[in-house]
């Protein structure tokens, strides 16, 4: 998998957003077209069928209609990843696609915490897009009301599927992440998981989630979540519409389906509108490399790794390092984004410099 970040410009203003350092770049604001030919050919020379168009708010793109098409007509399937604020002639040209073409994977808000005119914005998306919609939740606080992804879906006849995100940090900037602090365990997301079974809802889990933020007796009754990768067919026969975050952890020769919950954190290549690409957006002030004219995303993922590896420390707990989920490598030691906080405030890594409130980088 590699994303398509063809916009900075977004309205919904999340606090937790993990794209900020980058959206506040003093770059291009709009990927260009020739920009984006060229990560179309990217991914069709890495075998990847699927353009998944993100932002900010992709949809603002000036010219959001002409990409989608555009990626269509050289056979790609479309994923957008939205927060539903999306202009009205996007939204009735998606409406006007054929499902099996396009899907909306749509970051819900906490109706207790988020404006209504923004909640009022997202229904109306589901109620135009149907089962083109699969619902998202980003996690950021143990207490989250998650109640309407089940309303919704119920309501508007969207996919019965959630894929369930965890606000990251991005390393050395200040968004607002899911803190993990005292107990490990977080029971809101074995609740989400029960409930969804019980009502014939598939849950797919991003990247960062780990073992232990699981009861013992959970991640032991689901061992379809928490077991290691076997061997099995090659990840093309992937769900298409599948979207956990993991899609950059294609590994061929593994079975997608039992790819453990805890080993989602790799480079996952997003592709920023100017063409420079990051492992992800948590870790976009780490490195960042252009839009290989020749090499592939395989040269791209270990040129990141290589660099990444010899500085984060090896898990984001300190009790990682005799963990036996690690141990039986059901468990890569969490998101690095959150490693790195475990650096020292004095760690020689170089990022990027930060971004001032104007946008400039100083
Ligand atoms: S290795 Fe670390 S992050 Fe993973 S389950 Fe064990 S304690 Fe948690
Ligand atoms: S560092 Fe890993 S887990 Fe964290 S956001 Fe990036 S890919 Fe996901």
């Amino acid at each position: 998998m590699a994303n398509i970040s063809i916009t900075r410009r977004c309205r919904s203003g999340c606090r937790y957003c993990f794209a900020r350092h980058e959206m506040n770049r003093d770059a291009a604001a709009d990927m260009p077209p020739e920009i984006f030919a060229a990560a179309l050919r990217f991914l069709r020379n890495a075998g990847i069928g699927e353009v998944r168009l993100l932002g900010g708010e992709p949809t603002e793109h000036p010219q959001f209609v002409a990409y989608v098409d555009r990626a269509r007509r050289q056979g790609f399937r479309v994923i957008v990843f939205s927060g539903g604020l999306i202009p009205a002639p996007a939204l009735a040209f998606m409406a006007g696609m054929p499902s099996d073409r396009i899907s909306v994977v749509l970051n819900t808000v906490d109706p207790t915490e988020d404006p209504a005119l923004l909640e009022r914005r997202q229904r109306e998306v589901c109620r135009r897009l149907g089962t083109r919609v699969t619902l998202g939740v980003n996690i950021r606080s143990a207490h989250q009301q998650t109640a309407h992804l089940f309303e919704w879906i119920d309501r508007y006849g969207v996919q019965r599927r959630i894929r369930m995100g965890i606000a990251h940090p991005i390393w050395g900037a200040s968004n607002e992440y899911f803190r993990i602090r005292g107990p490990r365990t977080i029971p809101l997301l074995e609740r989400i998981v029960t409930e969804a079974g019980q009502r014939m809802v598939a849950v797919d889990f991003d990247c960062g989630f780990t073992p232990c933020m699981f009861s013992r007796e959970f991640v032991e009754g689901h061992p379809e979540l928490f077991t290691q990768p076997v061997p099995g067919p090659p990840a093309a026969n992937r769900t298409p519409d599948r979207n956990d975050g993991s899609g950059g952890h294609d590994r061929p020769g593994h079975s997608i389906a039992a790819e453990a919950v805890g080993m989602r954190c790799a480079p996952i290549v997003d592709i920023l509108p100017e063409g420079d690409c990051i492992a992800c957006y948590a870790l976009s002030r780490f490195r960042r490399f252009p839009l290989p004219a020749n090499g592939g995303r395989d040269d791209l993922v270990d040129a990141f790794n290589r660099q990444l590896l010899p500085v984060l420390p090896l898990g984001l707990h300190r009790e990682c390092a005799f963990c036996d989920h690690r141990e039986k490598g059901v468990c890569g030691g969490g998101c690095r984004a959150r490693r790195a906080l475990r650096l020292r405030p004095d760690a020689a890594t170089a990022l990027d410099p930060a971004p001032n409130e104007k946008g400039i980088v100083a």
